[in-house]
């Protein structure tokens, strides 16, 4: 496996394959890897002929006051596990190769941005969007994996890719989760044992919208409701939102009519944790 910190070695690395005719397939990740990360890697490494997966703790979608300089590295660790998947190379730049002095262009994708972590991260998808578009143009990938987990950061890359015209195909994958069902994330090594178990609650309550759903009930109130109640009785939570919203457009919803998703956004203790479930999909924990 290879480590590439240049763009330009990386995109003449990746030209060349284009040239004999092989498929790149990419998955962007911040490390820190989780069984999360490995089933992209894994879906990366069925799709194509190499796979690349980049390592960058991307500094423009970290708000100020947030985690950036905290979030957890192990560069040695995340080299391991990729290579064990069977990755090609990772591709791990310095910020002065993404970010040189005079940066100056973003991608803002607009409405579907707007709603949910657009309220409470502003600037956050236009970091995640910016940064994606660069390495897509570094890759030069025919497919890239993403998690569901980042529901809303999933539907901004697929916008972006179709208003942009970007030359590539967005495979989205299945939340990967704990085997008593929270969902799998870097920040989870910031848990106490105690908020730990309180972060039960986020999948606690979409399981319970999800049986409402099975039940018939199509009122987003209601189950916002119940989900808010079983977080807020859990220690240590403080919710930032629980919305049901349509599934294409992340706006909110008031009776479910078309596919809807349930979003949740909730600090356990100082770790803002996300998750979410599509109303009528299998829940797997
Ligand atoms: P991150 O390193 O957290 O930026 O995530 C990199 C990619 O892994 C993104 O596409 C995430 O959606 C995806 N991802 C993160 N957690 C999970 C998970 N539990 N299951 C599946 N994909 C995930």
């Amino acid at each position: 496996m290879r480590v590439v910190e240049s763009i330009r070695e990386m995109q003449t690395h990746c030209e060349s394959l284009r040239l004999a005719g092989k498929s790149i397939s990419f998955v962007p990740t911040m490390g820190y890897f989780h069984e999360g990360h490995l089933s992209l890697m894994k879906k990366a490494r069925e799709t194509a002929d190499h796979v690349v997966v980049s390592i960058y703790v991307n500094p423009t979608q970290f708000g100020p006051k947030e985690d950036f300089s905290k979030y957890p590295r192990d560069f040695g660790r995340d080299a391991q596990m990729a290579a064990g998947i069977g990755v090609d190379v990772i591709f791990f730049p310095p910020n002065q190769e993404m970010y040189p002095d005079g940066y100056q262009t973003y991608v803002d994708v607009e409405k579907v941005t707007q709603n949910l972590c657009g309220i409470s991260r502003p600037g956050h998808f236009r970091g995640v969007t910016t940064i994606c578009c660069k390495l897509f143009n570094i890759v030069k990938p025919h497919t890239a994996i993403f998690g569901k987990k980042d529901f809303q950061q999933l539907a901004a890359i697929k916008r972006m890719v179709a208003d942009l015209n970007l030359d590539l195909e967005i495979i989205g994958m299945p939340t990967f989760r704990e085997p008593d069902g929270l969902a799998m994330s870097s920040r989870n090594v910031y848990l106490s044992k105690e908020e730990r178990s309180s972060a039960l609650s986020l999948v606690n309550s979409l399981k319970g919208a999800q049986k409402l759903y099975a039940e018939g009930e199509r009122n987003a109130a209601v189950m916002i409701g119940q989900a808010q109640r079983l977080i807020q009785s859990a220690r240590f939570t403080e919710i930032d939102y629980i919305k049901v919203c349509d599934a294409a457009t992340l706006e909110d919803v008031q009776e479910i009519t078309s596919e809807a998703v349930m979003v949740l956004a909730v600090k356990v203790g100082k770790t803002r944790l996300i998750d979410n479930s599509v109303l009528g999909e299998e829940l797997k924990a």
